[in-house]
């Protein structure tokens, strides 16, 4: 699976159902075996990614 915007390689949520993109960040759902885009607001997508399952992102909190 890959990004439909940046066609980089995608981050899977661990249930399979989401993936988010490491380079472009963006967020996308499986719809009955379809990849959608996942539009989220960029204030929240840190704590949806959260509850997606996917592990924090390690370049946030690094200083
Ligand atoms: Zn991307």
């Amino acid at each position: 699976m890959k990004c439909l915007n940046c066609h980089a390689p995608l981050e899977m949520a661990p249930n399979q159902l989401y993936a988010r993109c490491p380079s472009c960040r963006s967020l996308f759902m499986n719809v009955a075996g379809d990849w959608q885009h996942y539009p989220v607001d960029q204030a929240e997508q840190e704590s949806i990614e959260r509850s997606l399952g996917f592990p924090d992102a390690a370049d946030e909190t690094a200083e």
